[in-house]
């Protein structure tokens, strides 16, 4: 278990899935965390609350992502329930994995699809990271949650390729500008996760069955295998990676 201990982290779309297992390890290793979502209070609210069961520090911030205002309200929010916390306005781990997929090939996909898309997984990611940069401390950390569909085609998932591809040159971008402070940033790129998303795609045995043959591993990825990927991403081990799109796909089409 790392130690993040003093940290703060800010873990966007941690309701649920990838991103409620990164939450739940993060707090784990130590760190503060806000727990961000969208609309499923509920869902958000069991996070925070496995967290607590577990001994760690969490609390929620709402703000749906790839809407106008959406940043500065977040931030609003963090600010606030940091004070509430009698915790200082700053954060050491920022990371960018709320999203959602809009499958569509090129012939049916629509320029809302797209905008929609590149607004959550792309845009929302650079202004938080552009309004985070006077919060994150010396030796931040931003991990941006990419995808294998930028390492294999995807053409069901045009739009949505793209957008990632758009955050990993974020990634590397944002690498080279950060490094005098210390800061690492990096993508994790998972392939088939057992989460809400994309769920159809594995609604029965033989589709889960043909979806598992695709790693190497024979089997899907479950979300304590991208959370301890990120987790290490966090922890001061991996002080002397960044720019990097790390694969957690358990070789999907290698
Ligand atoms: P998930 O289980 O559907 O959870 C999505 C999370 O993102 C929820 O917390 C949701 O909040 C939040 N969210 C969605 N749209 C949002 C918006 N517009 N504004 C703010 N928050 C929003 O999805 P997941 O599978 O964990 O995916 C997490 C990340 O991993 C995504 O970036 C996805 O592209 C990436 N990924 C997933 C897979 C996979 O196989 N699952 C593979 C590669 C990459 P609410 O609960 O409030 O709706």
């Amino acid at each position: 278990m790392g130690d993040l201990k003093g940290k703060t982290a800010l873990v966007t779309g941690a309701s649920r899935g990838i991103g409620r297992g990164i939450a739940r390890r993060l707090a784990a290793d130590g760190a503060l965390v806000a727990v961000h979502y969208a609309t499923k209070e509920t869902a958000a609210e069991e996070t925070a609350e496995l967290i607590a069961r577990d001994g760690g520090r969490a609390f929620l911030v709402r703000t749906p992502l790839g809407t106008p205002g959406d940043v500065p309200a977040l931030y609003a929010r963090l600010d606030a329930a940091l004070e509430e916390h009698g915790e200082p306005r700053a954060l050491d781990i920022l990371v960018n994995n709320a999203g959602y997929n809009i499958p569509g090939a090129i012939g049916d996909v629509t320029p809302q699809d797209f905008d929609q898309l590149v607004a959550v997984h792309a845009k929302a990611p650079l202004f938080l990271i552009q309004h985070g940069l006077g919060r994150l401390r010396e030796g931040g950390r931003i991990v941006n949650i990419s995808s294998a569909a930028t390492r294999v085609a995807f053409p069901g998932s045009v739009a949505y390729s793209m957008a990632k591809g758009a955050l990993e040159s974020l990634t590397l971008a944002l690498a080279k500008e950060l490094g005098s402070r210390g800061i690492t940033v990096n993508a994790v790129a998972p392939g088939y996760v057992k989460t809400d998303m994309n769920r159809q795609r594995w609604s029965t045995p033989e589709k889960e069955a043909a979806h598992a043959a695709l790693s190497v591993f024979g089997r899907m990825g479950d979300v304590g295998d991208i959370a301890d990927i990120v987790a290490f991403l966090a922890s001061d081990e991996s002080r002397w990676i960044t720019g990097q799109c790390i694969d957690a796909s358990g070789g999907v089409n290698l």
